[in-house]
């Protein structure tokens, strides 16, 4: 029996495009980064996706997953389009803080509703579902936390293994989810670059397949997923302004991926958000690239913050961040750690929402943002609360 009408629908992925050279790849093949050691992208031929999805077709379709628009996500066969639920958060219209700031259009896409409490559960559901249907068995991941719980469960879920490189420093709590959803966990001296130079290494020797952030093609497809929902929930018209606390780029890049997609099969005119990056004082790689108009970000010494999804001193797509930031006519801005503790507890005492640090960085740019101009009063705001705010009890 077909329970939803995408089951039957296979992707339209028909090949990889090297974002840096434009070299071709084979979507069939087992394929991480390009040869010029930038990151892949996964095309689609959204003319015959056309064919099966519009706004009458998706109707008919399971809201609680991240496959609902199969025909651009790049799972063939619906065997292997594994789920726990990830997906179709709630797009909640934050009215107390929105009145304090006299905004009357803010609203917070809550992705701590996913498994394993953030929204890095919709990369690694598209990651390891495409890996399975390619055959892999073996992950490794370097991650300052919310990656390798997230790959956990996956691997848990697909019977695969999973291997994880995570600092020593890492939340507790997110460490010990980790291993209790059958992990092979390595702590590491360091930050996600040290653990990343090991991950690798102990890839290559056991051939296992690295799912790092953008150096695999199909995590930023599950990122996507947040840029498709935000477009449906908002009727097809996209906010002014997305405010979303960047680390290693992935649901910036995703989100500006989606909408262009989005686009061409029709859904959505040419009108896009200013997509505005915040990161922490304390590793701000981006900010500081993006005010001194640069391409690509210098590598953040002495990185840390208590953030931990924003510890991330080097990104492979800092120059696609870059670009969107400034195609979007966005911008980038950082706040301290104090900051934002300040908008942990207001979130929490104002609207009943307890999110992560770096969920609570959007909302603690909020009114810098505004005192600079960078967005108007009567804007239609998305800030992105990207993880919970209880896999962290020590932050509170
Ligand atoms: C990983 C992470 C981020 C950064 O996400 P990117 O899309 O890689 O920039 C932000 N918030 C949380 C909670 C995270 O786990
Ligand atoms: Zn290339």
């Amino acid at each position: 029996m077909t329970l939803f009408d995408y089951e039957n629908t296979s992707s339209t992925a028909i090949q990889l495009r090297c974002t840096n050279c434009g070299d071709i790849h084979n979507v069939h093949a087992k394929h991480r980064t390009c040869s010029c050691g930038k990151v892949l992208f996964v095309e689609y031929d959204l003319e015959k996706a056309k064919e099966t999805l519009d706004k009458q077709s998706l109707k008919s379709r399971n809201r609680f997953n991240i496959w609902r628009m199969a025909e651009i996500m790049p799972v063939f066969k619906d065997k292997f389009r594994f789920s726990l639920g990830e997906g179709w958060t709630p797009l909640v219209k934050l009215e107390n803080i929105g009145s304090r700031l006299k905004l009357n259009n803010l609203y917070l896409k809550d992705e701590s509703f996913n498994p394993t409490g953030s929204f890095k559960s919709r990369g690694l559901c598209a990651a390891v579902s495409r890996a399975v249907e390619l055959g892999i068995k073996d992950f490794v991941i370097p991650t300052a936390g919310n990656a390798g719980a997230a790959l956990s469960a996956y691997a848990a879920k697909t019977n695969t293994n999973a291997h994880i490189f995570m600092p020593e420093d890492a939340p507790p709590f997110i460490i010990t989810e980790a291993k209790s959803l059958g992990a092979d966990v390595t702590l590491v001296k360091g930050l996600i670059s040290d653990a990343g130079k090991i991950a690798r290494e102990k890839g290559l020797e056991n051939d296992w397949f690295d799912v790092s952030t953008l150096k695999e093609p199909y995590r930023a497809e599950g990122k996507k997923t947040m840029g498709l929902e935000l477009a449906e929930q908002f009727d097809w018209s996209l906010p002014d302004a997305i405010i979303y606390p960047t680390g290693g780029g992935t649901g910036i890049v995703g989100m500006w991926k989606a909408f262009n997609e989005l686009e061409e099969l029709g859904l959505i005119d040419e009108k896009r958000p200013k997509m505005i990056t915040v990161q922490s004082s304390t590793c701000a790689p981006i900010v500081k690239a993006f005010e001194e108009g640069k391409d690509h970000a210098e590598f953040w010494e002495n990185a840390e913050t208590i953030a931990a999804g924003l510890r991330v001193p080097a990104a492979i797509a800092d120059y696609l961040i870059l670009e969107t930031l400034r195609k979007s006519k966005g911008t980038a801005i950082d706040v301290d750690d104090l900051t934002i503790k300040i908008a942990m507890s207001q979130l929490a005492k104002e609207e009943g929402i307890m999110l992560s640090a770096e969920g609570a960085a959007t909302l603690a740019a909020l009114e810098m943002l505004l005192e600079n101009d960078s967005i108007e009063k009567d804007e239609k705001i998305v800030v992105f609360g990207t993880g919970s705010g209880l896999t962290t009890p020590e932050a509170w």
